[in-house]
């Protein structure tokens, strides 16, 4: 079985001590790739290390929405520079979006937007996939990525079903967690959106099938398992139509 995540964050310090171990117990369960969000210029930078360490993870650099919101232009020039410096580096621009569950304040999420519209600028002249992050501002979220012509990848989206709808019109794809196992909310999602244009993730170290434990991409086979179940089809075919949803999104403009 080929599988892959394309959303988590192996530089987390939880990982630190056993990292390589890790790896191989994901191999182990058929994982061919994993993409590794990067949320500030310092784990950015993490982020490409451990990339150009291990054969099996693939960069995303990006800038995380509660950061965003309290950037300055100085910042955001520095941000949108490490990406486009590394654009050979790296398979996608993520994490980025909005977040208005711990963003309350009204010029916050302003800047967020902001920051997001310049990150899509950017993404569309380097042609780079866009990793979103979307909590509590989906409606928002869907609305400015339409800005984007490449393709939308929405993370752990649980949007009500009008914004399902509008991003499902706009061809955007929607990676799936392995809280799957446990959520009727992404069940529903599968169903609507079809396997066409499903991805799978982790969000690893969190968001583990089983609340409280430590997540890694090994637990995206029981994601396959829930889908083939939810989709009525066979595990291998949901696995590999998956694979090959990635190999298209991701890999038509990368380079190495
Ligand atoms: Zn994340």
């Amino acid at each position: 079985m080929n599988i892959v995540d394309v959303h988590c964050h192996y530089t987390y310090k939880n990982f630190q001590k056993d990292l390589d171990k890790t790896i191989k117990k994901m191999e182990k369960a058929g994982v061919k790739k994993v993409i590794t969000n990067g949320l500030n210029p310092k784990d950015n930078k993490e982020v490409l290390k451990l990339a150009s360490k291990y054969k099996i993870v693939e960069a995303a650099i990006g800038i995380y929405p509660t950061e965003a919101g309290s950037m300055s232009d100085k910042e955001l020039k520095e941000i949108l520079n490490q990406i486009e410096e590394n654009k050979n580096n790296i398979i996608a621009i993520g994490e980025v979006g909005l977040d208005h569950h711990w963003t309350k304040d009204k010029k916050k999420k302003d800047r967020q937007k902001e920051v997001l519209r310049e990150i899509i600028k950017l993404a569309n002249k380097i042609k780079k996939p866009i990793i979103v992050h979307s909590r509590n501002a989906e409606s928002e979220t869907v609305e400015v990525m339409k800005e984007a012509k490449v393709p939308v990848i929405m993370h752990c989206f649980c949007g009500k079903l009008a914004p399902t709808n509008e991003a499902i019109k706009a061809g955007f794809y929607f990676s799936i967690p392995t809280m799957i196992v446990r959520s009727k909310t992404f069940k529903k999602l599968v169903k609507r959106a079809g396997l066409d244009k499903l991805l799978t993730e982790t969000d690893a170290p969190f968001l583990a099938p089983k609340s409280g434990e430590r997540n890694d991409a090994s637990n995206i086979t029981q994601s396959i398992t829930k889908i083939a179940e939810v989709l009525k089809l066979d595990e291998q075919k949901v696995a590999q139509k998956i694979y090959s949803n990635y190999k298209k999104v991701f890999n038509q403009q990368h380079s190495s």
